[in-house]
């Protein structure tokens, strides 16, 4: 049996690792132009922040392959026939398989920006966006940062941290708006706005880039003002890697579409990661979540029935837990409003500002958003795997925010300060 492993990073990595388990004598080529090691990617924004080094950000280098025995093909994929079973690298060269894993991943966003001087926005994907920024950062100087996400609220505080002063130009009314609920997205937006160094911009886009007078980049906004920068990045999400796949016959659509057991429409062929569009746990449909345990847990998944042992994936959640100002924040599950419509909600908010919202669908959870909020991410990831009720979810939850039982004790109803929305 050859395995063939497109993409070797969070989702690819632990494939590798998973397929060599379940098969010891199997062969199995990884396919990536990437240069070894592995690393993991999200550290990138620690990095810019200089809170740790580059090389600290290694997960796997090439004796991590070599233990596990794989043949690694240092190019990228270029088609897919999967007719003759056949992979074709850049080279020229063609790779036979009998199951393939494609975790190539996903790309930045473009930022949707003209201008004689577009070229020079940078993105924040990779080790050379993190280089490249870095060429760019002026202690004292100007950025600007596109897109409110988190990708972008991780750059704002990182080019602060380097001592630049940084404009944020948030296309929405308030950051966060994918991510969390308006609540926490116009606290966020408070605390940024009244954070030193830092000029909120929302419901505002970059149009042009052109050189500057005072600063190498002239930002025109389409407010119809501008700002003179010395760096300019961006983080507007990503673009899972198909384009290659486009003629494959697979079923594509914003991703690869995989079924229940990650299997795409030909049984050989598999999707795990960012560049996998698998059915969401709460949702309903197809969706790609596209953060690192996601990429990882879809990549055992996908290994397991490539080597025969049926594994059933239960379905991809959203999740995402990061520090702001001080503040922890949470959320997983359906939280985005233009996503929650008929749901009912039950909010807490709690001492020093603590919040929690737990929203509900049928009587079951499907989505939660926090600040400082009690429950681990974990706990409310668990909580909706299960579709707890609502007279399962523990009192202290929503009591106390900031002095909660963890989530084993269920069974009280909603009281306290909870409120039904
Ligand atoms: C700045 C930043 C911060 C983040 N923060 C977080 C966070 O805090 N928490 C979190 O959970 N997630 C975070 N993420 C998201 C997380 O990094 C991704 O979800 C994860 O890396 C996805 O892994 P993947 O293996 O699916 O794809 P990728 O990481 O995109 O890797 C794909 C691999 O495939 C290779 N490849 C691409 N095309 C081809 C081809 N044609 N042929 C061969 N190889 C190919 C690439 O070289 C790459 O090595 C962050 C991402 C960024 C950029």
């Amino acid at each position: 049996m050859r395995y063939v492993v497109v993409g070797l990073h969070a989702a690819g990595r632990s494939a590798c690792a998973y397929l060599r388990r379940a098969d010891p004598a199997a062969e199995i080529v990884g396919v990536d132009p990437a240069p070894l090691p592995v690393y993991a990617r999200p550290l990138i924004s620690y990095a810019l922040a200089g809170e740790m080094p580059p090389e600290a950000m290694t997960v796997a280098d090439d004796a991590f392959f070599q233990s596990l025995g794989v043949t690694l093909a240092r190019e990228r994929a270029v088609a897919l026939d999967v007719g003759r079973g056949l992979v074709g690298l850049a080279s020229g060269r063609e790779v036979a398989f009998d199951r393939l894993l494609l975790a190539c991943g996903a790309g930045p966003r473009p930022a949707g920006v003209s201008g004689p001087l577009c070229h020079e926005i940078c993105f924040f994907r990779g080790r050379t966006d993190l280089a490249r920024v870095m060429d760019r950062v002026r202690p004292g100087g100007v950025a600007a940062v596109l897109g409110g996400g988190l990708v972008g609220f991780k750059l704002t505080m990182g080019l602060l941290a380097r001592g630049m002063a940084v404009h944020l130009v948030v296309a929405s009314p308030r950051p966060l708006a994918l991510n969390v609920d308006e609540y926490v997205g116009d606290w966020v937006g408070r605390r940024l706005a009244d954070a030193p160094g830092v000029t909120l911009h929302t419901s505002t886009s970059v149009r042009e880039v052109e050189a500057g007078t005072a600063r190498p980049l002239r930002l025109r906004l389409n407010t119809g003002e501008s700002l003179e920068v010395d760096l300019a990045a961006a983080g507007k999400g990503v673009i899972p890697r198909i384009q290659w796949l486009a003629d494959s016959g697979l079923d594509l659509d914003q991703g690869v579409l995989a079924d229940g057991y990650l299997r795409t429409a030909d049984e050989r062929i598999y999707a795990a990661g960012d560049v996998a569009q698998v059915p969401d746990m709460v949702h309903g449909d197809a969706r790609i979540n596209a953060v690192w345990p996601v990429a990882v847990e879809q990549g055992r998944v996908a290994a397991l029935n490539m080597a025969g042992v049926r594994a059933a994936y239960p379905g991809t959640l959203a999740q995402n837990a990061i520090p702001v100002f001080g503040s922890r924040m949470i959320s997983v599950g359906a939280v985005n409003p233009a996503f929650t419509a008929g749901a009912e909600s039950v909010v807490a908010d709690g001492p020093r500002g603590s919040y929690l919202k737990l929203v509900f669908r049928d009587d079951r959870i499907i989505g939660a958003v926090g600040l400082d909020a009690p429950p681990r991410l974990g706990e409310l990831a668990f909580a909706i795997r299960r579709g707890l009720r609502r007279r399962d979810i523990p009192d202290f939850w929503l009591d106390n925010p900031k002095n909660a039982a963890p989530l084993a004790a269920p069974g009280g109803a909603l009281t306290g300060n909870a409120r039904l929305g």
